[in-house]
């Protein structure tokens, strides 16, 4: 007498990290990003001018813009590194001028950095900020150009774990 078998199920594919997938370390996405070139492959061209990104990458086809409300994650991380440069520049120059804390060159020095920092910072973070993205959440089979992907979930059977 046989049991019943239960419908197969389909697994999950499991999902392999964009740094596997890419072949590289993780700090590579991000100091990719830091130098304003594509997180995933490395390359150069991504902004049309210094505020306007391209939608895909002109080397490895990344859609930049990888879900609805990408960017936001940029404009936080751009505020939280312009809003942590003002503290340092606060307590350094507090620190380094005490007890004859200069405040109105402190001041302009502030206000520089907030009005001037967010538009300078503001193509590293964007592609910094997909960076951490890809580390976050894996690339999706067929989301770049095939060539750069070293270990593809689809193309190969991930590494024994
Ligand atoms: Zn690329």
């Amino acid at each position: 007498m046989t049991q019943p078998q239960p419908a197969p199920r389909r697994r999950p594919r499991k999902q392999i990290p964009t740094p596997i997938q890419l072949g590289v370390r993780p700090s590579v996405l991000l100091v990719r990003g830091l130098f304003i070139r594509c997180p995933a492959c490395g390359g150069r061209h991504v902004f049309r001018n210094w505020f306007a990104m391209v939608e895909r990458c002109p080397t490895c086809t990344l859609k930049f813009e990888r879900v609805e409300g990408h960017w936001i994650g940029s404009l936080g991380l751009n505020s939280t590194v312009i809003f942590g440069a003002m503290l340092v520049v606060l307590l350094g120059g507090s620190i380094a001028f005490y007890p004859d804390v200069p405040l109105g060159p402190l001041l302009v020095a502030e206000l520089t950095l907030a009005l001037v920092g967010p538009l300078v910072f503001f193509p590293p973070s964007r592609t910094l900020w997909t960076g951490i993205d890809l580390l976050m959440r894996p690339l999706e089979p067929g989301e770049i150009d095939p060539r750069f992907v070293v270990v593809d979930p689809y193309r190969d059977r991930p590494a024994a774990t």
